[in-house]
């Protein structure tokens, strides 16, 4: 059983989210867009080790936090190669929404579908769904039954694509391709907003048609 803490983080409410594993005492955190100590705390309170910081794509209310919490923790950054030029302009997005400009992280991961990822016995893979973004990805834990999808998919509507790097097109191929050919009962956590299930996305979802 994995342990699973999401709550939202800065401005613009993005859903970071701790997993735990409490038998190897590990844990990964996905999407750390801001609060790195507050991370921090949730992580020495259950007394894991964070072996990964995870960044579902280089938009900083996602990845905003990741360099601080790399070197608060010694864990490695994973991104996928394609949004490497999109972290660069951190200080831009930065400017956009009015915060200090955050630290461009050190990025030692490659995020691609090739990464064999674990967090104690479970097996977190790697889906490449670009279209928000170039290099956006979405996490899926089959032992769980669950995906974590960035701003991919949201329950009710789909990432937005006006965005520099946005392809509409893309995304429209990510998510007929990729993420609904996933179980009807998988629990989506979004980038932002409520949970949702592959199911009800698919039933009720006007953006997927
Ligand atoms: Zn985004
Ligand atoms: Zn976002």
């Amino acid at each position: 059983m994995l342990e699973q803490i999401t709550f939202p983080v800065g401005p613009l409410a993005c859903n970071c989210t701790l997993l735990g594993d409490r038998d190897a005492k590990a844990a990964i955190v996905i999407d750390p867009g801001a609060e790195v100590e507050e991370i921090e705390h949730l992580l020495q309170a259950r007394g894991w080790k964070l072996e990964a910081i995870v960044v579902t794509h280089a938009h900083i209310d996602h990845i905003g936090g990741a360099e601080a919490l790399r070197q608060a923790t010694g864990a490695p950054v994973w991104l996928h190669p394609r949004d490497l030029p999109l972290a660069a302009t951190l200080g831009m997005q930065a400017a956009w929404i009015g915060v200090a400009p955050p630290p461009v992280p050190t990025v030692e991961g490659e995020l691609t579908q090739a990464a064999r990822l674990m967090l104690g016995a479970h097996p977190v893979q790697v889906l490449e769904t670009p279209g928000h973004t170039a290099g956006s990805v979405c996490l899926y834990l089959p032992q769980e039954g669950k995906l974590f999808a960035g701003d991919t998919l949201f329950a009710g509507s789909v990432g937005r694509t006006d965005l520099p790097g946005g392809d509409s097109a893309a995304l429209r191929r990510s998510l007929q391709g990729v993420v609904l050919a996933l179980p009807d009962a998988t629990r989506v956590i979004p980038g932002h907003g409520p949970e949702t299930t592959i199911g009800r996305e698919r039933r009720t979802n006007p953006f997927l048609d």
